[in-house]
C-alpha cells in the first residue's frame, strides 16, 4: 500500500484517496499549471492512524522519500540554514470541511533559517513576518494555545508603535513579535516551539489527522451528513510568498458568480498578504477586476488559466492563488460551491455551451436545491415602501428572506431557537465557532466579508440565508447590539438583542422588522401562473423548466401526492403529481362529523350502527366525487379508516371531569356517561399498535363496507358524468394474508352490488399497505390477495426500530445523532439497510407471487431525495408525497435515472 503521492502522481478522480485538494492539485500539476510541488498523505493512512492511534509504520520512509525528492527539485532542504526550503501543511479531505485543521504555512522555518530567508530574498521584514506567522499558526492549530493570546500580542505591538495594520510593522518589531511568541507557546505549552523543521512537519501531520475527530468537524459532518470513516489527507506543499512585498499578494477566485451563475471576474485580491489575509478580513481587499491594473501580466495569466480550468471542470471552479514578485501560483481549485439558483442556471448554460450534455445538466443539480427555489421571499412592493425602515446593504451571499429576533452570539442563537423563537445571527464575522449558531438560526448577518468569507461560504453551503459584508453597519457583540447610521434625513438607531430584523439574502438588503413575504416565482411557475416561455419569465424559470423536462423525460418513477381534499387534488396535479398515492380518510370523520362517528361508537343495536353509517355514507361519497373529479383519469388511491376509534372521542379527563360535575350537581347525562364507558371501554396503553387499521375494520361490523360503498358510488356517479375515475382502495396496516382476504370479500360483494345496480364495471382494484414487518415478510402470501402493494415506511419504520415515532423524535434523536449512530433520522430518509431490505425483499416476494403488482410508496420518505433514489432502484412503480413535494420528487426520481 502507499501511503504517498507526489502531485504529479495524482488526478481529480482521486478525491476518496487524496481529498479534494489533493487530487485537484494533482490535475492541475498534470494539466501543466503553475502549482508549487508537493506530495499529498493519503486518506488511508490517515484511517490507519484514527484506528490505531498510530502512523503506519511505512509512513515514515515514504515521506522521506518524496520530501528528498522535493528537495532536489526545489534545489534547498527543509529548513536549510542559510537558504531554507518551507512547506505549507494542509488539510483535504474528500469534502471541504470547517472545523478540519487550518494550514500551517512556513513550516521549516527555525531561529537558524529565519536568517537564512532573509537574506535569500533580501528583506528581512519578510523573514520575521513568516516567522511570526509559523509560530502563531502552529501554537494555535498544532499545540492547541489559544489564538487570542497571539492576536493580542500583535495588536499590542501594532498599538505601541501607533499603526494599525500588520504591514505596518517592520523587523525589528516583527522579530520583537516572534520572541514574545516563542514565549507565549513555551508558557501555555510547558515546552519550547519546536525547532527542527522535521519535526515541525511531522506534528503538524499529526494535528491534521487528529483534527478529523474534533468536534466541530464531527458537527459539521451530522449536518450534511457526510460519513465519518472517510478520514482526510494531508497535503504538503512548497510554499510561494504573497507577503514578499506590493508585487506580491494572494487572492481568491470565481470563474463564473456563484450566486448567478454569470460569467465574469468574480474574486477579491489583497496585496503583500500571505494565506488567509484575503478571508480573514484583516484588511481591506480588492475586487479582483482591480488586478489588471495593479499586475496586468499575473491578471492575464490568471484570467488564461480560469478558461483552461473551466474547459476542463466543464463547471464553475474556485481559486486560491498567489503572486510571488510578479509570478503567478496556482494554490487550489475545485468545483465551487453555488445558490441553489445559480446551480439550475449554469447546469442550462452549460448544456447551451455545448459541453456537458442534459443528463450531466440533471446531475449538477438536486431536490434539496429546488426544495430551497420553492421558499417564499420578501414581498418587494412591501419592502421598498416607505412603511418599512431599510437598515442597510450587504452582500447577497445566500438566498432566502429571512426573520429573527437579532442575537449577537452563538450560544443565545441556539438557546433562543432551542425556546421556539427564530432568530438572526449578527456578528462582524464568523468563525467555525460560529457553527452552532449558524445551524440554529434562520439567517446569518455580517458587516466585514465577502462572498468568499467564512458566513457566506458556510451558509451557502448550509442552504442557509446570509447576508454579509454590511459594512455600514457596526456590530458590537460585547454589547449585544448593532448601531445603524443615520440616513435620508433619517435618525441613526440601535437594534438591541430581540429586536426583530429582516435580512433578504438574494439583494443584500437589511429591514427593520417583519417584512411579509411572497411566493418564489418557481412556485409561480409551477402553479401555472408564469410560463417559462414568457418574456417576463426570468432566466431561472426557463431554467427549472428545462431541467424538469430533461427529469420527466428519463424517469422510471412516476410522482404522486399524498392528498385528502380536491383542492390539495388540483395543486398536487399543477405540480405534475401522476395520480394521488395515498387520500387518508379519517379527517373525513372529524369537525362536525365526529358526533356520527360517536353514535356508531355507541350503537347498542345493528339498527343504532347502521342509522350512523348510512349518516356517514353519502358524506364520504361527496368527498370522493370531489376527489376524482380533480384526479379525472389519474389513479387516486384510498386508503380505509386507519387510526384508532379513541382518536374521534372526547378526552378522557376533559370528560370526567364534565361528568363528575354533573352528578355532583346531580344532573345525569346518559349519553356523557355511555360516551365515558366507551372512552375507558377503548382506551388503550398503545394506541399505535392497537385497534386501528384493518382491525377496525374487522371489529366494527359494516365500516369498511360503508367506505368501500361510497367509493364505488362516487366512481359510478363520475362514470355518469363522463369522467374517468381510477379509485384504487387500501387496507392498512395488514399483518397476514387472512385479515386481507376477509376485508377482500366484503368489498367484492359491496362492489358488485353498485356494479349490478348502477349497470357499469368500476374496474377497481383492491390493494394493501406494507406496514408491518410481518406482512413483508409475508408478502408472497399477501399479494395473492393483494391488486397493489403501498409501502407505508413511517409505520414501518417505527414497527421495524420499536420507535414511536411522536416520542423518540423529540426524546432521544438528538442524542443518537450526536453520538452518531444515525446520520439522519431513519424518518426523514430510508434506513436503507434495515426498513429499506425489508422494501426490497417484500416487492421481490410480491412480485414473484404476482408479476404485475403495482408497488408504491407513501409516507415522507416518498417526497426525501436519498429514499426516492433507493426507491428507484428497488424497482417500485411509484412515490407518493405531499403535493408540495412532488416537483423535488420528479426532479429526484429523473436524476436517479439519468
Ligand atoms: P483552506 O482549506 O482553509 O482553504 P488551504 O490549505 O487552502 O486551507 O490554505 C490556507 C491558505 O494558505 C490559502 O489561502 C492558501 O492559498 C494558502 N496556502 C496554502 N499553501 C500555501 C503555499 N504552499 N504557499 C502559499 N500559500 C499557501
Ligand atoms: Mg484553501
Ligand atoms: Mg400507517
Amino acid at each position: 500500500q502507499k501511503f504517498v503521492y507526489d502531485f504529479t502522481e495524482g488526478n481529480k478522480d482521486l478525491k476518496d484517496l487524496l481529498g479534494g485538494k489533493g487530487a485537484n492539485l494533482a490535475e492541475m500539476t498534470n494539466l501543466g499549471l503553475p502549482v508549487p510541488p508537493g506530495f499529498t498523505i493519503t486518506t488511508e493512512a490517515c484511517k490507519v492512524y484514527l484506528a490505531s492511534g498510530e502512523e503506519p509504520p511505512a509512513l515514515r520512509d515514504e515521506v522521506s522519500a518524496h520530501l528528498d525528492a522535493l528537495e532536489r527539485k526545489m534545489g534547498k532542504k527543509l529548513g536549510q540554514p542559510d537558504d531554507p526550503l518551507l512547506v505549507s501543511v494542509r488539510s483535504g479531505a474528500k469534502f471541504s470541511m470547517p472545523g478540519m485543521m487550518d494550514t500551517v504555512l512556513n513550516i521549516g522555518l527555525s531561529d537558524d533559517s529565519v536568517a537564512g530567508l532573509a537574506a535569500q530574498a533580501g528583506d528581512e521584514r519578510f523573514a520575521w513576518d513568516s516567522y511570526r506567522r509559523l509560530i502563531q499558526m502552529f501554537g494555535k492549530t498544532v499545540l492547541g494555545v489559544d489564538g487570542d493570546l497571539f492576536e493580542e500580542a500583535l495588536e499590542d505591538a501594532k498599538r505601541a508603535k501607533g499603526v494599525t495594520v500588520d504591514v505596518d510593522l517592520d523587523a525589528g518589531d516583527l522579530k520583537r513579535l516572534v520572541t514574545e511568541f516563542k514565549d507565549i507557546v513555551a508558557q501555555e505549552t510547558g515546552r519550547d516551539f519546536p525547532q527542527e523543521p522535521r519535526q515541525q512537519m511531522d506534528l503538524a501531520v499529526r494535528a491534521v489527522f487528529d483534527s478529523w475527530n474534533g468536534d466541530r468537524a464531527k458537527l459539521y459532518r451530522r449536518q450534511e451528513r457526510i460519513p465519518h470513516d472517510l478520514g482526510t489527507a494531508v497535503n504538503v506543499c512548497s510554499m510561494v510568498f504573497g507577503n514578499l512585498g506590493p508585487d506580491s499578494g494572494t487572492g481568491v477566485a470565481f470563474t463564473r458568480d456563484p450566486a448567478s451563475g454569470q460569467q465574469g471576474v468574480y474574486g477579491d485580491y489583497l496585496q503583500n498578504a500571505q494565506g488567509e489575509d484575503v478571508v480573514a478580513g484583516i484588511r481591506n481587499t480588492v475586487p479582483l477586476a482591480e488586478l489588471e491594473r495593479i499586475d496586468k501580466g499575473s491578471y492575464d495569466e490568471l484570467m488564461r488559466i480560469m478558461e483552461i480550468l473551466e474547459n476542463h471542470y466543464l463547471d464553475l471552479c474556485d481559486i486560491e492563488f498567489t503572486i510571488e514578485r510578479g509570478k503567478l501560483w496556482m494554490l487550489q481549485t475545485r468545483v465551487g460551491k453555488r445558490t441553489a439558483g445559480a446551480a439550475f442556471r449554469i447546469a442550462t448554460q452549460l448544456v447551451d455551451q455545448g459541453l456537458i450534455d442534459e443528463a450531466e445538466a440533471l446531475r449538477r443539480v438536486n431536490g434539496a436545491q429546488l426544495a430551497q427555489l420553492m421558499f417564499p421571499r420578501f414581498d418587494e412592493e412591501a419592502a421598498d415602501g416607505d412603511a418599512v425602515r431599510k437598515l442597510g446593504r450587504g452582500i447577497a451571499a445566500s438566498p432566502g428572506a429571512a426573520v429573527g429576533k437579532a442575537v449577537f452570539d452563538s450560544y443565545t442563537a441556539v438557546k433562543w431557537s432551542r425556546s421556539g423563537e427564530k432568530v438572526i445571527l449578527i456578528r462582524r464575522e464568523t468563525n467555525p465557532d460560529d457553527l452552532d449558531g449558524m445551524i440554529a438560526a434562520e439567517g446569518i448577518l455580517t458587516s466585514r466579508g465577502g462572498k468568499t468569507s467564512h458566513a457566506a461560504v458556510v451558509a451557502r453551503g448550509m442552504g442557509k440565508t446570509c447576508v454579509c459584508g454590511a459594512e455600514e453597519l457596526e456590530v458590537d457583540t460585547k454589547r449585544r447590539r448593532m448601531t445603524v447610521p443615520g440616513r435620508d434625513g433619517k435618525d441613526g438607531l440601535v437594534i438591541e438583542e430581540g429586536d426583530v430584523i429582516s435580512i433578504d439574502g438574494s439583494s443584500g438588503k437589511v429591514y427593520l422588522g417583519e417584512v411579509p413575504v411572497v411566493p418564489s416565482p418557481v412556485v409561480e411557475y409551477f402553479e401555472g401562473r408564469m410560463h417559462a416561455g414568457a418574456d417576463d419569465a426570468d432566466e431561472l424559470v426557463r431554467a427549472v423548466h428545462r431541467i424538469m423536462a430533461y427529469a420527466d423525460r428519463v424517469r422510471r418513477l412516476r410522482v404522486r401526492a399524498n392528498a385528502d381534499n380536491a383542492e390539495d387534488a388540483a395543486r398536487a396535479r399543477r405540480f405534475g403529481a401522476q395520480g394521488i398515492g395515498l387520500c387518508r380518510t379519517e379527517h373525513m370523520f372529524l369537525g362536525e362529523r365526529r358526533e356520527l362517528v360517536e353514535r356508531l361508537i355507541l350503537a347498542h343495536t345493528d339498527e343504532e350502527r347502521e342509522a350512523a353509517l348510512g349518516a356517514l355514507l353519502p358524506l364520504q361519497k361527496d368527498d370522493f366525487v370531489e376527489l376524482f373529479e380533480a384526479m379525472d383519469g389519474l389513479p387516486v388511491t384510498v386508503r380505509l379508516l386507519d387510526p384508532p376509534l379513541h382518536e374521534f372521542l372526547p378526552d378522557i379527563t376533559e370528560l370526567s371531569v364534565r361528568v363528575a360535575l354533573a352528578e355532583s350537581r346531580k344532573e345525569h347525562n346518559e349519553n356523557d356517561l355511555r360516551l365515558l364507558q366507551a372512552v375507558h371501554r377503548l382506551h388503550e396503553q398503545n394506541p399505535m399498535l392497537g385497534l386501528r387499521g384493518v382491525r377496525l375494520g374487522l371489529v366494527i361490523p359494516g365500516l369498511f363496507a360503508m367506505q368501500v360503498r361510497a367509493i364505488a358510488e362516487a366512481a359510478a356517479e363520475r362514470r355518469g358524468a363522463k369522467g374517468d375515475p381510477r379509485a384504487e382502495i387500501m387496507i392498512p396496516l395488514v399483518g397476514t394474508v387472512q385479515e386481507l382476504e376477509i376485508v377482500r370479500e366484503e368489498a367484492e360483494k359491496v362492489i358488485e352490488e353498485v356494479e349490478r345496480a348502477r349497470g357499469v364495471d368500476l374496474k377497481l382494484t383492491l390493494g394493501t399497505m406494507i406496514e408491518l414487518p410481518r406482512a413483508a415478510l409475508t408478502a408472497a402470501q399477501i399479494a395473492e390477495s393483494a391488486d397493489f402493494f403501498s409501502f407505508g415506511t413511517n409505520d414501518l419504520t417505527q414497527t421495524v426500530w420499536g420507535f414511536s415515532r411522536d416520542d423518540v423524535e423529540a426524546s432521544f434523536f438528538t442524542a443518537y445523532l450526536e453520538k452518531g449512530i444515525f446520520g439522519v433520522s431513519p424518518f426523514e430518509t430510508i434506513d436503507k439497510d434495515g426498513v429499506g431490505s425489508l422494501v426490497r425483499s417484500a416487492a421481490e416476494a410480491g412480485r414473484a407471487t404476482r408479476p404485475d403488482l403495482k408497488l408504491g410508496v407513501c409516507g415522507e420518505h416518498g417526497g426525501d431525495p436519498e429514499s426516492v433514489h433507493f426507491f428507484h432502484e428497488v424497482g417500485l412503480d411509484y412515490v407518493s408525497c405531499s403535493p408540495f413535494r412532488v416537483p423535488v420528487a420528479r426532479l429526484e426520481s429523473g436524476r436517479a435515472a439519468a
